[in-house]
């Protein structure tokens, strides 16, 4: 063996750790990002699933829908790291937030002015003006348009969607409460006194409504969450979802 043999392997092995390193920084199981819409300003809406893409349980995590309530984002990103590659037995489809406009101008409502919490058809009350302004009619928004599509398309069993800054798991008021509460318990931020009684044309009621999916709200707090909050609410979602299987 000569001195030039010991280099090309010694290259050759460093060639193959490297293929090896750039396959380990994406997650073997999470599939590439793919984008389900557009907002207003044409910034785009995508969508990560995480875990099991051949599952029959399909999960949906939503990081934000008003601008400026953040938080869940770190959630998200969280279940797309390490710890999302080792869900089992379930397909996370996880977004970022379907307000990327709100999100890069620190506002509630999308760049037309909506909030898009109102702009979904169930209940949709075309009164609510302000911060609520629901829009002219449902689905008005390109942004919920999307989460549409994304909704028929997939048929969600279980979907989370986070907002700020009540500080509280959002129960609702029906046989699906079990799943709030277990979100709760897992992710130690406790549901509010009373039931979830949904906001009119919000995105939850419109998924309850039309396929059934147990959908909720975690209220997360106004501050920012410690690193040890983010792990056990990533982990509260995949805890429900096993409830499901
Ligand atoms: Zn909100």
């Amino acid at each position: 063996m000569n001195l030039r043999f010991l280099a090309a392997a010694a290259l050759a092995l460093l060639a193959l750790a490297g293929v090896a390193a750039a396959a380990g920084a994406g997650s073997p199981r999470s599939q590439p990002q793919s984008v389900i819409g557009e907002s207003v300003k044409g910034r785009p809406i995508a969508v990560r699933r995480v875990g099991d893409p051949k599952s029959d349980l399909k999960v949906l995590v939503v990081g934000s829908i008003h601008g400026d309530e953040t938080q869940g984002h770190r959630i998200v990103r969280r279940l797309r790291g390490s710890y999302g590659e080792r869900i089992k037995g379930a397909d996370f489809w996880t977004i970022t937030t379907v307000n990327p406009d709100g999100v890069a101008t620190g506002e509630r409502r999308n760049a037309h002015g909506v909030d898009l919490n109102r702009n979904f058809s169930h209940g949709f009350d075309p009164t609510l003006d302000g911060g609520y302004n629901s829009g002219p009619h449902p689905f008005s928004e390109p942004e919920s348009k999307a989460m549409k599509r994304l909704s028929k398309r997939v048929r969600f069993d279980l979907a989370v969607w986070y907002h700020q800054p009540w500080g509280m798991t959002l129960v609702p008021c029906d046989r699906t409460s079990r799943y709030a509460r277990r979100y709760a318990r897992v992710s130690g931020l406790g549901p509010g006194r009373e039931c979830d009684v949904y906001a009119p044309g919000s995105a939850i009621s419109w998924q309850r409504h039309r396929f059934g999916t147990a959908a909720f709200v975690v209220e997360l707090p106004g501050r920012r969450l410690h690193a040890g909050e983010v792990r056990r609410h990533a982990r509260a979602t995949v805890a429900v979802a096993r409830m499901l299987k």
